[in-house]
């Protein structure tokens, strides 16, 4: 597991809980998505009804989680969390359905996912708090409704686009989460510090920002790396000089590239001129399954401008041969 990968490892959940906001005031960034969802969060208070169902988009590790505790937690209500390949019978959705209590939140990860009879119990339950539930087969078989009390779902995916028309219009709200600026990092950085009870230096902050891809889970997993490094070391106040140590050590290079983000750029350059390079190719010269190169590596390269895709193969830039500290070789005039 790198430590700039996007999605959580499965022995850090405890570690990332621990960091998690609990207030929407303490929600670093996004001041348009905290602005909207307040409002939507006040005025169901003064209605006194359940809030609007909430949809969450954008790449892993931005906060979606996060703000669906968050939503519960300002409502005071419990939050029930499943997620789309959690939910392969319409059967499993229809039972947590089934057994959520008023006004609690359900939050619905990768809901894009989800199988279609599912998606199409899900459509009934959101527009009119109620399930159908089929009894027998055939020509016999009846649909049962069942009542369900009023609920929120809050529904994430990495692409608002993957989901159906349909789905995506029964949402009242819907919120794009956009990757964090760094002064929005350091923030998250200093913050998640404190909880971990060391301090960082202002320039620290930064280094880690700086490297963290615009997401809080890297921020946040980058903090911890230099946390353990700090301790080993006996360093009361982080520095900067430490921070950039530690994750030399982890390989992590000051624009958060890590090594194999850095072994594909190379490759590109110097196995194959600066390309273009079919993506299998480049996945054997690097040693590296094809959908790793294309999941993880390239779309942050890509977001850098260090390399494109072209229709002929992938090509390094002239800012990416210049972070390997190389000059591109001159074009022959044709
Ligand atoms: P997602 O569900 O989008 O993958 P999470 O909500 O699980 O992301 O967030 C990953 C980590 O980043 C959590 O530890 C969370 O505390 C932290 N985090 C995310 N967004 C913010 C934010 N805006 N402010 C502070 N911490 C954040």
């Amino acid at each position: 597991h790198s430590p700039v990968d996007p999605w959580p490892a499965p022995d850090e959940i405890a570690s990332e809980s621990a960091l998690r906001p609990s207030a929407l005031d303490d929600f670093e960034g996004q001041p348009r998505v905290v602005d909207q969802l307040s409002l939507v969060l006040q005025a169901a208070r003064h209605r006194g009804s359940t809030p609007d169902h909430v949809l969450l988009s954008g790449p892993p590790g931005l906060g979606k989680t996060t703000l669906a505790m968050i939503i519960a937690n300002e409502m005071g209500v419990p939050l029930h969390i499943t997620s789309g390949p959690a939910i392969q019978h319409a059967g499993d959705l229809a039972a947590i359905l089934s057994g959520l209590t008023e006004g609690e939140v359900l939050f619905l990860d990768e809901i894009h996912r989800m199988s279609r009879p599912a998606e199409e119990l899900l459509y009934l339950a959101m527009e009119d708090f109620r399930v159908d539930v089929v009894v027998g087969k055939g020509p016999g078989a009846t649909a049962i409704p069942i009542e369900i009390p009023p609920f929120t779902l809050v529904g994430a995916t990495t692409r608002a686009g993957l989901l159906p028309g349909p789905l995506r219009d029964r949402f009242g709200f819907t919120a794009q989460l956009d990757y964090y600026d760094s002064v929005d990092l350091e923030r998250i950085a200093r913050r998640s510090a404190g909880k971990l009870g060391i301090t960082l230096d202002a320039e620290s902050a930064a280094e880690i920002a700086r490297r963290s891809r615009g997401t809080p889970r890297i921020a946040n997993r980058l903090l911890r790396r230099v946390r353990d490094y700090a301790q080993v070391h006996n360093a009361g106040v982080v520095t900067a000089e430490l921070a950039r140590d530690a994750l030399e050590l982890y390989e992590v290079d000051p624009l958060g590239l890590d090594r194999l983000d850095r072994a594909v750029l190379d490759a590109i350059c110097r196995r194959f001129g600066g390309g273009p390079v079919g993506l299998s190719t480049l996945a054997i010269s690097v040693a590296e399954e094809t959908e790793t190169i294309e999941e993880v590596a390239e779309p942050f390269l890509v977001r850098l401008g260090f390399m494109m895709r072209t229709p002929r193969g992938r090509i390094a830039t002239p800012a990416g041969w210049a972070h390997l500290g190389m000059v591109p070789p001159t074009q022959e005039p044709a």
